[in-house]
């Protein structure tokens, strides 16, 4: 778009931190999140799955430029692949005391660190109960919390409803072809998005799509 980027120092934080977002789709998610809250009316943006915060820096930059809050939802118990055994497994971001995952400590870190603690509120929980009781209309929303396909099915119907005309849907790791990596964020969220008629899409960026509500 613009050639307009994130300050060095905040790209380099969101570089170092602990996720799933490489480079490009982060600043391909920013340019789609600058320019949502350039045109749609004022509305919060929202996240599902944060883990340490790497996405949410892109984000929440966006959403502070734009004077704007991001809702940032997780658990931060891990998804299903994130668990021990399975292959995004990382042994420093489980709690020694309970023995479960918990990102929280480092996902506040991460906002702490970025001084993103006034634009970013978490809310830590389950994604389908926090949708069941949401009623705000949202800006921008991104989806990257749970990859199976029950949770990415509850993802698409408790939360692409609050996207207002002209607001931006972002999906992270959409992959049409299987052998690129697991189907449901692309058959749960992508395709059923594309044929309810309700959005069009604006850009690929890897595994990233950005779609606009009509
Ligand atoms: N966006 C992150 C990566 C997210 S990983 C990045 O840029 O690195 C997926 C996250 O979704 C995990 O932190 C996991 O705890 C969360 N998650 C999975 N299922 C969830 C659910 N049902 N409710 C809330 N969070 C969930
Ligand atoms: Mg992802």
């Amino acid at each position: 778009m613009t050639g307009a980027r994130m300050s060095t120092a905040r790209r380099e934080l969101a570089l170092s931190t602990k996720g799933f977002m490489p480079a490009d789709e982060g600043e391909a998610l920013w340019d789609a999140a600058v320019s949502a809250a350039a045109s749609v009316a004022r509305a919060p943006m929202l996240e599902v799955g944060s883990y340490c915060g790497r996405s949410t820096v892109w984000l929440g930059d966006a959403a502070e430029r734009a004077g704007r809050l991001l809702f940032a939802v997780d658990h931060h118990r891990g998804s299903e692949e994130n668990q021990a055994g399975w292959e995004h497994h990382d042994t420093d971001v489980v709690d020694p005391l309970t023995g479960k995952m918990d990102t929280l400590p480092f996902f506040r870190r991460t906002m702490h660190d970025a001084t993103l603690e006034a634009a970013v509120i978490a809310l830590v929980g389950r994604s389908p109960q926090a949708a069941s009781v949401w009623t705000t209309p949202l800006s921008f929303l991104f989806i990257d919390g749970g990859h199976g396909e029950e949770p990415a099915r509850l993802d698409y119907e408790g939360w692409t409803p609050h996207v207002v005309p002209g607001g931006l849907l972002a999906i992270h790791d959409v992959f049409p072809d299987p052998a690129d990596g697991g189907r449901p964020p692309y058959e749960q969220i992508y395709v059923p998005a594309i044929e309810s008629g309700q959005f069009d899409e604006v850009s690929v960026t890897g595994s990233l799509r950005i779609l606009r509500r009509i």
